[in-house]
Order: structure tokens, then sequence, then C-alpha cells
């Protein structure tokens, strides 16, 4: 308690002390993606509900989504949709009275343009007195050696230091598949699912002279739902991880590293706990909102079938306007995402925990 930051969107030393308050708390903040305006408004309704603060993040291909799949040059959607996700919850977020994290999702080596592109248009946003797009951004360089990985990590941080931003890396490859960024899932060879507590120690002696970052270690979690039984999740790793670090450096903090739950969608309450333990402030949810989203929208579809293929009832003769309106399926959606969102801030220990003043 005692921590108070005006609500909207947070960056710099906000973040850093939101990224405190959770640690410090005990529990972690569900980092939601989104596609849409219908996603974003949900997430942050869902969290306004719950009194939690909340991280919205896009992947590459949302950002693109985002800004339409029309739009002939998709690299450049990319950074566009982005950069209107980005101000459509800048607007919205401080109405809603929670403080909002904006962060991107998993930049491979092929996407770091798209992330140079973002940071390119943060600078822009600060050379005219204005806060950066992004709270952070995410690298996740974890397929090259962990040399190569570091030397990107160190050369974006610079850059996102001075704009008062964060960045996220990863270490250890998540299982599963995202957007095509991350490993194809193999149960028989997953020894790469676990990041080794010595390439954390290499990477936080290099990056926090820096600035601050976060991590996201692979501790035998995949991206997406799949049949129990297939992986093993060993949340001991980050507390090795931890342990590594603040022994070598003579820390007083048990948890000096700020880390990150991938593949969170499906994972059982337990070892939710236990990572949020070990420093885990953020963990990702993206399988689960959009089945969440889903189902309640082919709900509706189901119950209401004639609306999607006649404009009046052909037995009736009644006019099916108000069924096929648009806002009233998309809404099902939102309640879907809002809903399955209820259970993430119970989870992860959230509720009514937002630092937001008023
Ligand atoms: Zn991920």
């Amino acid at each position: 308690m005692g921590l108070e930051l005006t609500p909207g969107v947070v960056y710099g030393d906000a973040y850093k002390a939101l990224v405190g308050h959770c640690k410090e708390n005990g529990y972690a903040l569900p980092a939601v993606n989104v596609v849409g305006t219908n996603s974003i408004n949900a997430v942050m309704e869902a969290a306004a509900q719950n009194r939690s603060d909340v991280i919205i993040q896009l992947s590459n291909g949302g950002a693109a989504y985002f800004a339409g799949q029309g739009l002939a040059n998709q690299q450049d959607a990319m950074v566009l949709g982005a950069v209107s996700a980005a101000r459509h919850v800048a607007l919205l977020a401080e109405h809603y009275g929670i403080c909002v994290v904006l962060h991107t999702d998993h930049a491979n080596r092929k996407l770091l343009g798209w992330v140079d592109g973002m940071i390119e248009r943060s600078a822009e946003e600060r050379r005219q007195g204005r806060p950066p797009l992004f709270s952070s951004h995410m690298l996740d360089l974890s397929e090259d050696d962990l040399d190569d990985n570091l030397n990107d990590c160190e050369r974006v941080l610079e850059k996102l230091v001075p704009l008062e931003m964060s960045l996220e890396i990863e270490l250890g490859i998540t299982g599963g598949e995202e957007d095509g960024v991350g490993s194809e899932f193999d149960a028989a060879d997953n020894a790469k699912l676990y990041t080794q507590p010595e390439d954390v120690l290499a990477a936080y002696d290099r990056l926090s002279p820096i600035g601050h970052f976060s991590l996201a270690a692979s501790f035998g979690n995949v991206h997406g739902v799949y049949k129990p039984g297939n992986v093993q999740l060993r949340p001991e790793i980050l507390k090795n991880s931890q342990d590594l670090v603040r022994s070598t450096h003579g820390l007083a903090s048990e948890t000096p590293l700020d880390l990150v739950f991938h593949g969170g969608s499906g994972s059982e309450t337990a070892a939710i706990s236990e990572a949020i333990r070990y420093g885990v402030f953020k963990m990702n949810i993206d399988t689960d909102t959009q089945f969440a989203f889903a189902e309640a929208v082919g709900a509706y579809v189901t119950e209401n079938g004639a609306a999607f293929q006649h404009q009046i009832h052909p037995e009736t003769g009644e006019p099916l306007k108000k069924l096929y309106d648009p806002r009233k399926w998309l809404r099902q959606g939102e309640k879907g995402i809002v809903d399955r969102l209820r259970q993430a801030f119970d989870d992860l220990g959230s509720k009514e925990r937002s630092i937001a003043a008023g």
C-alpha cells in the first residue's frame, strides 16, 4: 500500500514502481494480447471491474491486424498498428481509472526492424515533449547464441533508456507456437525449454548497468494449450536464477530479477503462485482470452442463427437487425474476455491491488 499513481499508461519510474509494488506484495499482472479496440476495451473494462492494473500487449501480427489487413504494406502496418493501438490506450486508460503497462510481444531477429520502427516513433514523441508510446518492448533472440542475443539486447536497451522505456528479453525457448515466433513444440527434445541460471547471470551483468529490463525465462512453459503431461513446469529454475544473481552480487533483494511468465494459458494455479514467489510480475495470456472471445461469439451465433443468414426471419417475418448488429455479437466476445480475466486477476492475486489514485 502507500504507492499511488495517476491512472493511465505508466512508463519510466512509474512503471518501475508498479513492478516493485507487484513483487513486494506478492502478485503479478496479466499481460493480455490484443488485436483491436474490442479486445483492448474488454481488457480495460475487466481491470477496472477488478480494481487491478493490467498489461496490454501486441504481437507483430496483432499490431499489423490493428492497422488493417487491407493495408498494402504489412511491414509498415506492424508499426502503424502498434502506434494506433498505443494512442487508443493512452487516450482511454485514465478514464477506466487504472494503470496500464503498454508492451509489445516477441520480436525475433527478423522483427528487429519492427522494434526499431516503434522506438523511432517514441523518440519522436519525446522530442515533442510527450510520453513514449510504450512502457516497454520485447526482444526474443533466444534462438541465437547467448552473445548474439545479449549484443542486440544491449544495443536496443541503450536506445530505450533515454526515452524512459524498458526492455523484456528472453533466454531459453518457450515451446509452442505464437504468431510464427517461438520454436515448434517437441516434447522429445526439450532441453532448451529450461533456461540456465548462468545465462541469466550473464544477462544481468551486461544489461543492469544500462537500464531496466525484465526477463522471460523458460521453465518448461509452452505457448498455447496442449494436452497436459507433455512438459513439466519447473519454477525452481526461476529461484535458482534469482539466487545466483543475488549471491554473486551480494544483493539484499531475494528477487533482484523482474521475471515474466510466457505461455501462461492453461497453467495450474499452484505453479503460478510459485512463479510469483520467485519474482514473476507479469504473466502472458493470449490463447485463453482468444478462446473466451470465440466461445462467447460462437454461442451467440448458434442461438441466433437466423440473424446471420437473413435480414428478415423467413418464417416469422420479424426484422433481425437488432440481432445481427455487430455491437450485439462483438459485445458477447468482449464479455467473454472480461469473464476469463476475472479468473486471471484471481489467480495472479492482483484483484483490488490497483495503485491508481482515486
Ligand atoms: Zn511468449
